[in-house]
């Protein structure tokens, strides 16, 4: 099952994205948390998406597409994945399509998780992130047993620095410029699906489990 989580930064995706991977023995791939893993490593590639990424901006085309095309291409992926946070553009999804096709293959759902923007700040603000191993939690509506510290790995969470509520608002004005365009693209693709992603997770995830087993 080749899975793509679409919807605006904060909508829960990547909460989704993860409940996914787990249910269905699937790798999650998340293009923001590869990034930020780079960035506390120090590498060349962390470094340059650190300057787009702490203004709301997004990571130029040609520093994530091959990653991510190598990244599926992995054993792995061999029964599917769960793209998070990639493709934010409508020419990633064309070099996505394009790699597919190579061996016969396409995505199966595209998995729009809406969310109005007026939620979205104050979700953005309560969020709490581990780079460690990639977990979300959010102060209020989705705490951890302690204040601070991951349930999964036991590491100290972080205020991503982009979560700010001026990056919050860059960010979802790029998101509707850039990044929405990809609801009509594979709406016409015929594999989008929508989950309202107001709800308390565990009834998105099982909308989407509904919507993955029919
Ligand atoms: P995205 O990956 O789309 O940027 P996240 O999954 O990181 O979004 O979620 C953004 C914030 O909202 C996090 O703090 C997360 O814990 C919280 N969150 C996720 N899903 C829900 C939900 N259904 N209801 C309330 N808060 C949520
Ligand atoms: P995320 O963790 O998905 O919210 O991503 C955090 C940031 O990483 C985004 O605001 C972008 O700057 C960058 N990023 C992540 N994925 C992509 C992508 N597919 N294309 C461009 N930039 C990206």
């Amino acid at each position: 099952m080749k899975i793509i989580m679409l919807g605006a930064p904060g909508a829960g995706k990547g909460t989704q994205a993860k409940m996914i991977a787990d249910k269905y023995q699937i790798p999650h791939i998340s293009t923001g948390d590869i990034f930020r893993a780079n960035i506390k490593n120090g590498t060349e590639l962390g470094q340059k998406a650190k300057t787009y990424m702490d203004q709301g901006l997004l990571v130029p085309d040609e520093l994530v597409v091959d990653l991510v095309v190598d990244r599926v291409k992995q054993d792995d992926c061999a029964n599917g994945y769960v793209l998070d946070g990639f493709p934010r553009t409508i020419p990633q999804a064309e070099s996505l399509d394009a790699a597919l096709a190579k061996f016969e293959d396409t995505i199966d759902y595209a998995i729009n998780v809406e969310v109005p923007d007026e939620n979205i700040v104050r979700r953005m603000s309560g969020r709490r992130a581990c780079v460690a191993c990639g977990a979300t939690y959010h102060i209020v509506h989705i705490p951890t047993k302690v204040e601070g510290i991951c349930d999964r790995c036991g590491k100290e969470l972080i205020l991503r620095d982009d979560d700010k509520p001026e990056t919050v608002q860059k960010r979802l004005g790029v998101y509707h410029e850039q990044t929405q365009p990809l609801i009509d693209y594979y709406t016409n693709k015929g594999c989008l699906v929508e989950v309202d992603g107001t709800k308390d997770m565990n009834e998105v995830f099982s909308d989407i489990v509904d919507i993955l087993s029919k």
